[in-house]
């Protein structure tokens, strides 16, 4: 059985550990401290930090292989690893698509990856490039940092060129920033693509996600598209999965814009449009990740019923209850096990069967009595 070292001890690597066995492998985690939430389902834990050179050696020495719970990770201590023999998956250099998105941006556009039109500021003579972005662009632009952005943190939406300016003179002091085109959103889509060690690709069923503030609140399967956009987001995940050598599982998320399907970004581990496949695929997207970073075959992802929602529970001011949320008909509720504290994820619920507004509304009505702060789109 192999052992596989996880980067994180948050909600994916807890909910990996709830799939551990049944795929095969045994989890070891690098947690921040021993409150993380995987520390409950794990097989053991070693507390560090995510960036540290001697946590991650710690963490190595006790597994075969290492993936991640998250992405704010340091790529040149990674590939510092790797060159002493450590096997991560996804490699450092697969990662460095997701966590910087600048080098994203530059290398998708030259491989032909369809992309809103952007341009990378790396230093103040680059600011040029915003003078008349409105003009150029229909509008202002949106100005992500380059690195470090997670739920909407590090996206910036300036009112005009004068305030892109001075936004993005502050944002270099951090690193580099993408300025991107406002896009017309129809709405968002993600793609989860797992890909094994040998090379094999599967793909689940394309979803909707709903964003609000920044941060996902829905996930929707089917997705509302036409099959056209449907089959071209799977296209493009393989041909992203093969592009960048991946290992695991991978979510594309897209823009589907009047102009049509465009990247927004990478997410090179399980995800949260992928809860739902836990009750709603054959294999879900963690007993997958776990099967394909140990080499193993991948699992069968086809979708077991027509439908599928999953509402994430984002804590509101107080808890609810989460009795009252399991006492919801049909409904699978998630808690992650986490202290309560105002704007934090803290579980996710999700509601399968044959109809997506039956499911939307038994799905909120569960989230809503655990106590989430958000509303339904
Ligand atoms: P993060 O990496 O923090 O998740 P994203 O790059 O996904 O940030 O951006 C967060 C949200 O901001 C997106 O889900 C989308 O709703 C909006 N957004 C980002 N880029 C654009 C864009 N180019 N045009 C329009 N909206 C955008």
């Amino acid at each position: 059985m192999s052992r596989v070292g996880v980067v994180g001890g948050g909600q994916l690597a807890r909910m990996m550990g709830e799939e551990a066995h049944s795929a095969h492998v045994e989890l070891v985690v690098l947690a921040a401290s021993l409150d993380d939430c995987a520390v409950a389902t794990v097989d053991r834990v070693i507390v560090g930090r995510a960036d540290d050179l001697d946590a991650l050696e710690a963490l190595s020495r006790e597994s075969d292989l290492v993936t991640f719970d998250h992405e704010l990770v340091d790529l040149d201590v990674l590939a510092g690893l790797e060159a002493r023999g450590v096997v991560l998956r996804p490699s450092s250099s697969a990662l460095r698509y997701s966590v910087d998105k600048a080098h994203q941006r530059e290398a998708f556009a030259a491989r032909g990856f369809p992309l809103p039109p952007f341009a990378v500021v790396r230093d103040e003579s680059d600011l040029a490039i915003l003078q008349d972005w409105s003009e150029r662009h229909d509008g202002a632009p949106v100005l992500k940092a380059a690195r470090g952005g997670y739920d909407g943190r590090g996206v910036h939406f300036p009112n005009d060129d004068d305030e892109a300016r001075r936004l993005a003179r502050v944002m270099l002091q951090s690193g580099g920033v993408v300025v991107e085109e406002r896009v017309a959103l129809v709405r968002e889509v993600a793609q989860l693509v797992v890909r094994s060690v040998r090379g094999q690709v599967a793909t689940y069923p394309l979803v909707t996600t709903v964003q609000s503030g920044g941060m996902c609140t829905e996930v929707r399967f089917p997705a509302d598209v036409d099959v056209e956009i449907s089959a071209q987001a799977d296209q493009v995940g393989r041909d992203i999965a093969e592009f960048i050598g991946l290992v695991g599982v991978m979510a594309v998320e897209y823009f589907l814009t009047p102009r049509g399907l465009l990247i927004n970004e990478l997410a090179l581990r399980p995800h949260n449009s992928g809860h739902w496949t836990i009750e709603g695929c054959a294999t879900s997207q963690f007993a997958n990740h776990l099967r394909a970073v140990s080499g193993q075959d991948l699992g069968a992802t086809h979708p077991l019923h027509a439908a599928a929602v999953m509402v994430n529970v984002i804590g509101d001011a107080s808890p609810g209850s989460l009795d009252a949320a399991r006492d919801v008909p049909g409904v699978h509720v998630h808690d992650y096990g986490k202290s309560w504290r105002p704007g934090r994820k803290l579980g996710h619920v999700t509601a399968v069967g044959d109809e997506l507004q039956s499911l939307h509304v038994r799905a909120w009505r569960s989230a809503r009595a655990y106590g989430t702060t958000t509303q339904e789109a």
